[in-house]
């Protein structure tokens, strides 16, 4: 195990965590639902990217009853 040689100040130790942060997310109004939503990613509760719907709900599709 690689053991350090010297000991890291505190200091030295947040200088290091200075850039640890987290930063906040930055969601865009979905066009569709007007739900927010993460930029470049599929609306979690319409479905929609891109102007087309690529994810169908559940209680949108029509289900076939003499097809199953
Ligand atoms: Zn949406």
């Amino acid at each position: 195990m690689a053991v350090q040689q010297n000991k890291v100040t505190r200091s030295r130790r947040n200088m290091r965590r200075s850039h640890d942060a987290l930063v906040a997310a930055n969601p865009n109004e979905c066009p569709s639902c007007g739900e927010l939503k993460r930029p470049h990613h599929v609306c979690p509760s319409c479905g929609w990217y891109a102007g087309r719907e690529v994810i169908a709900r559940g209680d949108e599709v029509e289900l076939d009853e003499d097809a199953a």
